[in-house]
């Protein structure tokens, strides 16, 4: 057996996760003037895994009128980062202390009473009143307020808006199914949002801006525009209805890779990885990957999931541990050092998220977002850049 234990002359990085803020700023524009209206970009979960602070300042490079994230701590993350665009958050706990966003100049949102009466308390104790979008349930049974206890919200709403509390500048609403353009919930999601609205209206909230247009109903559902759009997924340059992202003018902005640790020559029928869950037909050569599950590589992608290596793809073999997992690279010329690519925006024929997803029984969003762990990141192109 011959023992290929070579070395590449300018070894890849160990693992590394490489971000184009261009492609971001790319897609946002694409959006943006699809859409003809103001596009607030989704940039919570770190940004869906490319960074908060470098995405919110690709984003807005790209055009994008205003920030969403889910928290609280995201936002004031993003003010201390010096971005001053406008900025919403919506899910908060019974306890949260407003008065920190509200100085911040934080828009909020609410979907109960108790809600609201925690940001006029914040109001009060700051003396500004609150940027106040209100959150409907019209089908997906999330984090909405039911159209049961919507008028009360309504009407708290006006009554705290009447005593210089809050400013109601949204009525908004979250799909269900907009990855599926035709599925009948999204008509009738539609239809309860217009029931909300006119009852708002009707109460006397007829300045706030309507907005319920994920990235799926951004790319597909011009009837959920309304007079915003919160594309979230599609702004990395993911396919949100998952298929090709180019078919939408989109691309990839994330690039994951790895340099092979290892390399080894082994027997036809050695057990490879934990619980020898593979076994290669022939003599082969093994390279060892240094990233694993405690990185944010799903323990699934073991005998599934497809990578780059040596100009070809090849599937992981046997299973991915915390820390490595194992190719199967036969008798390819690899050598330690060499660079080992998961996914990205495929135009060197690596696989692209959506393929580990279909790989891994998973959706490309949790696989962005949970890549992490001891990956480094690099930021290429300039959009935003400081
Ligand atoms: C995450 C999120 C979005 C963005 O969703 P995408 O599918 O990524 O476009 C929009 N609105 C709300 C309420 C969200 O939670």
């Amino acid at each position: 057996m011959t023992n290929p234990a070579t070395r590449a002359a300018t070894p890849a990085p160990r693992a590394e996760v490489v971000v184009d803020l261009d492609a971001i700023a790319a897609n946002t524009a694409v959006l943006r003037e699809r859409v003809g209206r103001p596009l607030m970009a989704v940039v919570k979960a770190d940004g869906y895994g490319h960074g908060l602070v470098p995405a919110a300042r690709a984003v807005l490079a790209g055009g994008a009128d205003m920030l969403g994230v889910a928290l609280l701590d995201e936002a004031l993350a993003l003010r201390a980062a010096g971005i001053r665009a406008p900025l919403l958050a919506w899910l908060h706990n019974p306890g949260t202390d407003f008065a920190p966003a509200l100085d911040a100049d934080v828009e909020v949102s609410v979907n109960a009473e108790w809600g609201l009466a925690e940001v006029v308390a914040g109001a009060r104790a700051t003396g500004r009143p609150a940027r106040l979008h209100l959150f409907v349930d019209t089908g997906l049974s999330r984090e909405g307020a039911t159209m049961a206890d919507w008028p009360g919200l309504v009407s708290a709403a006006v009554r705290a808006q009447a005593e210089g509390h809050v400013t109601v500048v949204g009525l908004w609403s979250h799909m269900a199914y907009a990855d599926a353009p035709t599925h009948p919930t999204i008509g009738a999601q539609v239809r309860v949002f217009d029931e909300a609205v006119a009852v708002a209206r009707s109460a006397g909230l007829t300045d706030a801006r309507l907005h319920l247009a994920n990235s799926a109903a951004t790319v597909a559902l011009p009837e959920t525009w309304y007079d915003m759009v919160r594309p979230g997924v599609a702004l990395y340059g993911l396919d949100p209805l998952g298929g090709n992202a180019a078919d939408h003018g989109l691309r990839p902005a994330m690039t994951v890779r790895a340099g092979v640790a290892l390399v080894k020559r082994v027997r036809a029928g050695v057990g490879v990885s934990y619980g020898h869950t593979y076994a290669p037909e022939r003599e082969t050569t093994l390279a060892l990957v240094p990233v694993g599950y405690a990185d944010g590589v799903p323990r699934a992608a073991g005998n599934r999931a497809p990578v780059l290596v040596g100009g070809a793809r090849r599937t992981i073999a046997g299973r991915v541990c915390m820390d490595q997992f194992v190719l199967d690279v036969g008798d390819a010329p690899v050598a330690a050092g060499d660079e080992v690519v998961l996914w990205g925006p495929g135009d060197r024929g690596e696989p692209t998220a959506q393929d580990w997803a279909d790989a891994v029984d998973t959706i490309h969003y949790e696989l962005v977002t949970r890549i992490g762990g001891r990956f480094t990141r690099r930021y290429v192109g300039s959009a935003g850049a400081v």
